[in-house]
């Protein structure tokens, strides 16, 4: 049985791309300086690397789940030839006051809930105890003590440098 890895939980919007707002089409995608490096480093470093990101766009009828799909695979196309990966994505559609019945609830997946982080443990072996989440908003933090793990800020600069910045609890780094 292969062992449980650590895990780092990027949100997408303001860390891993620049947040234009509301985000959904590749010619509007800009990466984050240092986000493909970043990943990559997580790569090698047998990291799980996932993405956790609120998209109420889709609820507030602004663009649909398939847009967004069709980003995420363009993302992963980018990174693909960059020799690095996403394990996989984790998005939350809904908003409360959502135009779209279908996604207007209240739910356990939008941050500042803990709903898409919990959904990671339950579908991947992962470390818990190494596992942290790299955010650029209070609710992204507050999701990550929700789901019991460290959060770190980000403000924007290059995220491959921030990352190295990090006191990473992984025993080898
Ligand atoms: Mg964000
Ligand atoms: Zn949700």
């Amino acid at each position: 049985m292969a062992a449980s890895r650590p895990a780092v939980f990027f949100d997408r919007d303001g860390v891993l791309n620049i947040d234009h707002g509301y985000t959904y089409r590749q010619q509007d995608f800009e990466w984050m300086p240092g986000a493909l490096a970043a990943i990559k480093y997580f790569n090698d470093q047998q990291y799980l690397v996932f993405v956790i990101t609120n998209q109420s766009g889709i609820g507030r009828g602004y663009y649909t789940e398939e847009d967004m799909f069709g980003l995420h695979k363009f993302m992963s196309e980018q990174l693909s030839k960059q020799g690095a990966h996403i394990d996989a994505f984790y998005h939350c559609p809904h908003h409360p006051d959502a135009q779209e019945k279908p996604y207007r609830k209240i739910c356990n997946c939008r941050k500042p809930a803990p709903g898409l982080i919990e959904q990671a443990f339950g579908e991947w072996d992962i470390e818990q105890q190494q596992s942290f989440l790299i955010g650029d908003k209070l609710s992204d933090l507050q999701a990550a003590e929700a789901a019991h793990i460290p959060g770190y800020l980000f403000q924007g600069g290059n995220l491959y440098e921030f990352v190295r910045t990090l006191k990473i609890v992984k025993q080898n780094l």
